[in-house]
C-alpha cells in the first residue's frame, strides 16, 4: 500500500470554495502521479474544525472520483495549525513509494516546506499602520515565523542610548557596531531579541526608544548589518517580515509584498493606546508630532527610505479592521500561490 497526501485551503467555509479545491487537489494528484482509476484503493480526508459547510467525499463525487470508497473526519483542534484546511490520504497499490509526488496547494504549501516553496512575505510601512499585528495573525495562521526587524533596529539605538553614544553620531555608532552582540531567537514561535546576552524584547518598545531607532538606522553600516542578518533569517524559513524597507530592499524579489499605511492621526491613536496598555503615559500631541518627524526622516533617508515597493500592493488600514486588512492580504497571497 502508497500513501499519497495531498492539502489545500479554501478562503471562506462554503459549498462552491470547498468544492472547487478538493477538484483542484484531486486533479493534481492524479495528473501529478499518472493515477488511473483503477489505481485507487481509497480517498480519506481530513478537514479542520472551522470547515463544516460542505462534505469532501460528495464534493469528489460530484467531480467523478465516485470509483473508490470515500472517508472524511474532522481533525482535533490545535493551538497554531493551519485554518481552514482539507488534506487527503490518498491509498493506492500501484504507485512506486519513491516516484509518489505529494501536493500541497495554496496556503497547505507551508505545511510542507520541504517540498514547497519558501513563503516570504514582506509587509512595509510606516509607524503605527498596523503591519506588526498584522504580521502575527498571518505567520500563526501560516504556521511560519515573524520578524520584526523594527526590532533589531530598536536594540541598536538601544545599546546606544546604554552607552550614552548619541544614535546621531556615524562615528560613535561604527564603532559601536564593531562589538555589537545582537540575536534573534525564537520560542515557542515568539520573537526574543536579545542584546549582548540580555533579552530586550519589553525594554526596545519604550516611547524613548523609538526616535534613536529612526537616527541610528538612518546609517549606512548599520543598515548593511541589520539587512545581512534579516536575508540569512528570511533565506532559512518562511516567515512574514514586517519593516520599511523589506520589498524595496531587504528581499526585493518577495513574491508577497504589502504595504500598509494609515492616517498619521489614526496610527498615533493606535500607538497611544498600545503605549497606554503597557503603563507607558504620553502627550497625544507630542505623540502625534513624533511619529509625523519619524515618518519624515525614515522616509527621506539617503540609505533604504521607507518607500512602497513597486509591486507592493497598497492597503489603507485607517477604516479597515484587523480582520479587514488580514482578509484582503490572504486574498492577494491566495491568488499567486
Ligand atoms: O517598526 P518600528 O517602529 O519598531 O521601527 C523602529 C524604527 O526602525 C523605524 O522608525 C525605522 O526608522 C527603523 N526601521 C528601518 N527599517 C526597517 C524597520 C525599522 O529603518 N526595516
Amino acid at each position: 500500500m502508497t500513501v499519497i497526501r495531498g492539502a489545500t485551503t479554501i478562503e471562506k467555509d462554503c459549498k462552491e470554495e470547498i468544492s472547487a479545491a478538493v477538484k483542484e487537489l484531486l486533479d493534481e494528484v492524479f495528473s501529478a502521479n499518472s493515477l488511473q482509476k483503477e489505481d485507487v484503493s481509497a480517498f480519506v480526508f481530513s478537514l479542520t474544525s472551522d470547515v463544516h459547510s460542505y462534505h469532501p467525499a460528495k464534493a469528489a463525487r460530484e467531480c467523478g472520483y465516485d470509483f473508490a470508497p470515500l472517508f472524511a473526519a474532522i481533525e482535533p483542534e490545535i493551538d497554531g495549525g493551519l485554518k481552514l484546511c482539507i488534506r487527503l490520504m490518498l491509498l493506492t497499490e500501484l504507485a512506486s513509494k519513491n516516484a509518489v509526488k505529494h501536493i500541497y496547494q495554496r496556503g497547505a504549501k507551508v505545511l510542507r516546506k520541504d517540498i514547497s516553496e519558501r513563503l516570504n512575505i514582506a509587509l512595509d510601512g510606516p509607524a503605527g499602520s498596523g503591519k506588526s499585528t498584522v504580521a502575527k495573525i498571518l505567520a500563526k495562521d501560516y504556521n511560519i515565523l515573524y520578524l520584526d526587524t523594527g526590532a533589531m533596529y530598536r536594540a541598536c539605538a538601544l545599546k546606544a542610548l546604554r552607552s550614552g553614544i548619541n544614535p546621531k553620531d556615524v562615528v560613535a555608532v561604527e564603532k559601536m557596531l564593531l562589538d555589537l552582540d545582537l540575536k534573534v531567537e525564537y520560542k515557542e514561535g515568539k520573537q526574543h531579541t536579545i542584546l549582548d546576552g540580555e533579552d530586550v524584547s519589553s525594554a526596545i518598545r519604550e516611547n524613548a526608544v523609538s526616535m534613536a531607532a529612526s537616527n541610528i538606522s538612518a546609517h549606512h553600516a548599520v543598515r548593511v548589518k541589520m539587512v545581512e542578518m534579516q536575508r540569512e533569517i528570511a533565506k532559512s524559513m518562511s516567515c512574514v517580515l514586517d519593516g520599511r524597507d523589506i520589498g524595496s530592499a531587504v528581499l526585493p524579489d518577495a513574491k508577497y509584498k504589502f504595504f500598509i499605511t494609515a492616517d498619521s492621526k489614526v496610527r498615533a491613536t493606535r500607538r497611544f493606546k498600545e503605549l497606554a496598555e503597557r503603563g507607558e503615559t504620553v502627550d497625544f500631541e507630542k505623540l502625534h508630532a513624533e511619529i509625523v518627524a519619524r515618518d519624515k526622516q525614515d522616509s527621506e533617508r539617503e540609505f533604504s527610505p521607507l518607500v512602497c515597493a513597486e509591486d507592493a500592493i497598497v492597503i489603507d488600514t485607517s477604516e479597515l479592521d484587523i480582520d479587514g486588512v488580514v482578509a484582503a492580504i490572504k486574498k492577494q497571497i491566495q491568488s499567486k500561490i
